[in-house]
């Protein structure tokens, strides 16, 4: 031993461990050998040669970089954010400082039990982050005063965008006008005129209590408080609105409404938001959870998901999405919203935050910033200067004279003001401002000597002087009084709490999630390391160029990778999701196809295999969606393609189409097919949620299409949250450049700020860009490439071993698949009764997160490995499928009642483990502990089957008293 380690060996052989390719992908040399030893396959590149079809191979490896270090890449990245200036931000505009609490940073943000989970498709293993989100929905009802709310939506401008929709289908009323008050974020307003283009709704930008009476609009936007500051008087204005019969969505700020009236005691419709101040880094735009809330009258049609109280099949209560199986807002053309990744992570840390600080601990905050603010408008005002009377924590300062001389003197100070306009600043106050800060800005906005004392201002208002809430306007309803808000102050408790939470749930930590379609990859530490940099978090979206200069050089570098990836020409990074995406895509093909004088072209061309979020995006761009035929083999049918392109060549817009397609297969056709399009004057648009299987060894651009969105959160490893965050930005080939998403508060370098934003910041979720750079930097030119072989070995091995047990749905050339496989459960559900349902919770009681059930192909379940998962992971699942096939067997034959087996009466808890009565034809460990994995290390759902049905028949989206949480008495 000793002379081994003792023998020199070359330096090369030495770096290898720094290699991070090696940390990225599961199976190592011999694993992978032994794989394609199985598919009877010589090499990686002979198993590509089969599988790809070569019209779409590229000749070239990637012009990029050799792979980094994880070492040297962080120091790369810390170079590019020394480059960031972190001011205190002043800005206000919906986004602020806040203090996010440092346990709930380390054990929820930084945590990959929280923040690897995928969306709560399998509610059995998803109960923790199901009942953050449904306190998330109590908070919000409460804050609000709504009765019901959504578990999340992308960001405040879309949220409105989203409210407009809803008040278009859900009143009769016969209008296309929309009016938005003038002080609404400007953003915002921004993001509302974009979406309304295509649905023709006209916008009215005025003054609500002037304006608001002569438009007869079908519905209205206000901001509460307003943009400037102003507590807006939204009970005269809703009853102007009601006058004619407009309903109303108002935009408000979580932190205000601790104090003031809530917009659903004065009338609202829908109340929308953003929960970013509840502990959520500013992270120079984002990712942060917007809020939803509406009317019980409104419940069917609110978009996103929303948590819902029902219960398992022993009685006990448990949580679930409600309404939908999948998505049920997302019907196809039949949608009312794209939304599919939402902001769960993000709704998780601010509901946290409300839980940690109670409602005296948030009442406090609000107390507090509410105070300050009114000791810098009081001693403003004696001496001059003109500030709004009403305010929370927003004053707009007129200053005729001296409004460029205050705020460079602020930004000299380290202080970023808002400029509102050429005389006037704006200043928003925090949970993070201090009183040294106030005198600070007395110091900028009077210059020195001005002889004003913070706490002779603020003796001054103990002792009644005015603030900026009358008491007319307060609120005097209880805040979060449900047990959950008021039980968790200690950083003990509230650390148990998270953990009881992380528990339940079922992650990445614990095991494989092949959720098709949904590339559950690893998301590597090094990747999320960055994210909550100061340097990085810290920094407000409309920040001073100069102050963010790594930020710009860091998404610089980002769309350069994504431009050579994908063989496009220029990549927008706005996008929130691949959904978003989309619909940025189609908005960049319309606008480019209106500036050619074709504006007229509305018809969509979509696959039946298609993921439903393409036609709700089409039919957010007012497009006409025709829906063609896939054939026996899963493939298009190109003969109806082609049909449908011809008889519509005089309207065709686009063709959107997955690539691989959606079974999981290298189409031959794909060429022909986007030269179909082309030929017939359309555009290709190319949904890109399966890059992981072209990354390096094939390009969209080069394929053919025209625009793509990118699942930066499948395939380029950011983590999907439990349900988002995400990023979907766009690529596109340079005529459509033009017409990319810009932004009018800060303008995308190149593109004109009027094309019109789709987000509300220009960069998306700016802060978890790193992990993306980090990942293309880290894996190199090869490492991208090997991710995607071995993404294609892995899932054609699970086919190849599967195959034997049940039928492979759709396979391509030479019988191999892409980097998914579909597995068809539909003959052996005729055979035995058992369903693909029956499996995927079977799967649960074996330690699995079940694939993607019934998507794209009712009755079966589409399985995909990533190249992350090592062949042992692999042949564990495999296992597990083989074994639950003997289950199936055992049901078939009679051997097993069909009411009374381990699959039907799947996912089995600790509680049926310890039951007094045992009735079951099978034994209490067949049930729990089916195999030797589940032996040595058990993930325990802790619910049994969850049923939808009783939940919808009887919803309710709120926590459920406390009473309801407790067993019976023992
Ligand atoms: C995931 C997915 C989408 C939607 O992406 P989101 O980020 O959830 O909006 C669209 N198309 C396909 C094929 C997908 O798998």
């Amino acid at each position: 031993m000793a002379t081994e380690i003792l023998t020199p060996v070359p330096l090369s052989t030495l770096q290898q461990t720094t290699d991070f390719t090696r940390r990225h992908i599961g199976p190592d040399i011999d694993q992978t050998a032994a794989m394609l030893a199985e598919l009877g396959i010589s090499s990686i590149e002979e198993l590509m040669t089969q599988t790809v079809p070569d019209s779409i191979r590229l000749d070239d490896a990637l012009d990029m970089a050799d792979a980094v270090s994880e070492a040297d890449a962080l120091a790369l990245l810390r170079r590019l954010a020394d480059q960031n200036q972190v001011n205190r931000s002043y800005i206000g505009m919906g986004y602020h400082n806040t203090l996010v609490p440092n346990v709930i940073l380390r054990n929820v943000m930084e945590n990959p039990g929280w923040y690897t989970a995928y969306t709560p498709y399998q509610p059995e293993i998803s109960q923790g982050r199901l009942e953050a989100l449904l306190n998330y929905q109590q908070m919000v009802m409460d804050l609000t005063g709504m009765d019901l709310a959504n578990a999340s939506l992308l960001d405040e401008a879309t949220a409105a965008a989203e409210a407009m929709t809803l008040c278009k289908r859900s009143n009769r009323k016969k209008s296309d006008i929309f009016f938005v008050a003038d002080d609404v974020h400007p953003q915002t307003i921004d993001v509302i005129r974009t979406r309304a283009e295509y649905f023709g709704f006209e916008i009215v930008v005025g003054n609500p209590l002037t304006d608001l009476d002569h438009c007869d609009a079908f519905g209205v936007q206000l901001q509460y408080p307003g943009t400037y500051g102003d507590i807006t008087d939204i009970k005269t204005l809703i009853e102007k609105a009601r006058a004619q019969q407009a309903m109303v969505s108002v935009a408000a700020d979580p932190l205000a409404l601790v104090l003031l009236k809530s917009p659903g005691e004065l009338g609202a419709d829908v109340v929308l938001g953003s929960s970013q101040r509840f502990g959520v880094p500013m992270g120079f735009g984002g990712p942060h959870a917007a809020f939803f809330a509406a009317s019980e009258k409104l419940k069917r049609s609110v978009p996103g998901r929303i948590i819902g109280v029902s219960i398992d099949a022993n009685g006990n209560q448990a949580l679930r999405m409600a309404m939908q199986t999948r998505e049920q807002h997302i019907r196809r053309e039949k949608a009312t919203s794209n939304i599919c990744t939402a902001q769960a992570l993000l709704a998780n840390m601010a509901s946290f935050y409300c839980v940690y600080h109670g409602p005296d601990g948030l009442k406090t905050i609000a107390e507090r910033v509410h105070r300050l603010t009114a000791i810098l408008a009081n001693g403003l005002k004696s001496k001059g200067v003109v500030v709004n009377d009403s305010y929370f924590d927003t004053l707009t300062l007129t200053l005729p004279e001296t409004a460029a001389e205050v705020y460079q003197r602020a930004l000299d100070a380290g202080c970023n003001l808002r400029q509102t306009a050429v005389d006037k600043l704006g200043v928003s106050l925090d949970e993070t401002t201090r009183p040294e800060d106030i005198a600070d800005l007395f110091d900028c906005v009077l210059g020195e000597g001005h002889g004003l004392s913070v706490a002779e201002l603020d003796a001054a208002i103990v002792a009644g002087a005015a603030t900026g809430i009358t008491a007319e306007m307060r609120r005097s309803d209880a805040i979060l009084s449900h047990p959950t808000f008021n039980s968790y102050h200690s950083e003990t408790d509230m650390l148990r709490y998270m953990k009881r939470l992380e528990n339940k749930d079922y992650s990445l930590v614990h095991g494989m999630i092949p959720l098709g379609s949904c590339t559950m990859k690893l998301n590597a530490t090094a990747e999320m390391i960055p994210v909550t940099w100061p340097e990085f978090s810290n920094i407000h979206p409309f920040a001073p160029a100069e102050q963010v200069k790594g930020y710009q050089q860091m998404l610089t570098l980002l769309e350069e990778q994504l431009v050579e990836i994908t063989g496009y020409d220029k990549v927008s990074l706005q996008p929130n999701s691949g959904a978003s995406g989309e619909y940025a895509g189609l908005l960049a093909i319309r606008k480019y196809q209106a500036s050619i004088g074709e504006g007229h072209r509305n018809v969509c061309l979509i696959p039946s295999s298609a993921h439903g979020t393409n036609p709700a995006s089409a039919a957010m761009m007012d497009m006409k969606i025709i829906v063609t035929r896939c054939d026996e083999k899963g493939n298009v049918d190109v003969a109806d393609l082609r049909a449908q392109a011809e008889l519509h060549k005089d309207n065709l817009s686009c063709l959107m189409i997955t690539y691989p397609s959606t079974h999981g297969v290298y189409e031959e056709d794909i060429v022909e097919i986007c030269n179909i399009i082309h030929k017939n004057g359309g555009q290709v648009y190319m949904d890109g949620a399966n890059m992981n299987a072209q990354v390096g060894i094939s390009k969209p651009g080069l394929i053919g299409s025209d625009v793509s969105h990118l699942n930066l959160h499948k395939t380029f490893a950011i983590p999907h949250g439990g349900g988002g965050p995400g990023m979907g930005p766009i690529g596109v080939k340079s005529h459509l450049a033009p017409f990319l998403a810009s932004h009018k508060v800060s303008p995308v370098t190149g593109l004109n700020p009027e094309n019109g934003a789709v987000a509300a910041t220009p960069y998306g979720s700016a802060s978890i860009l790193p992990i993306t750079w980090m990942y293309n930097l880290m894996l190199g030119k090869s490492g991208l490439k090997r991710s995607t072989q071995m993404a294609i070995l892995n899932a054609n091995y699970m086919a190849e071993k599967l195959s034997g047990h049940y039928p492979i749905l759709y396979r391509g050339r030479n019988n191999k698949v892409a980097h998914e496989c579909i597995v068809d459960i539909r003959p052996l559900k005729e055979a035995s009764g058992v369903t693909e349902e029956d499996i995927a919770k079977r799967l649960m009681d074996y330690g699995f997160h079940a694939p993607t059930m019934s998507f794209p192909v009712a009755g079966t379940l589409m399985i995909e490995p990533t190249e992350s998962e090592s062949k042992v992971e692999i042949d564990r699942f495999i296992d597990a499928m083989v074994q639950i096939k003997g289950e199936v067997e055992k049901v078939r034959s009679g051997h097993w009642p069909a009411d009374n087996n381990p699959l039907c009466l799947a996912p089995h808890t600790q509680a049926d483990m310890m039951a007094e009565e045992w009735n079951r034809p099978y034994t209490r460990e067949e049930a729990v502990f089916p195999s030797r994995a589940t032996r040595e290390n058990k993930f325990w759902p802790t619910s049994n089957r969850i049923d939808n049905v009783y939940g919808d028949r009887n919803f309710i989206c709120s926590c459920p008293a406390i009473e309801t949480y407790m067993d019976d008495p023992i």
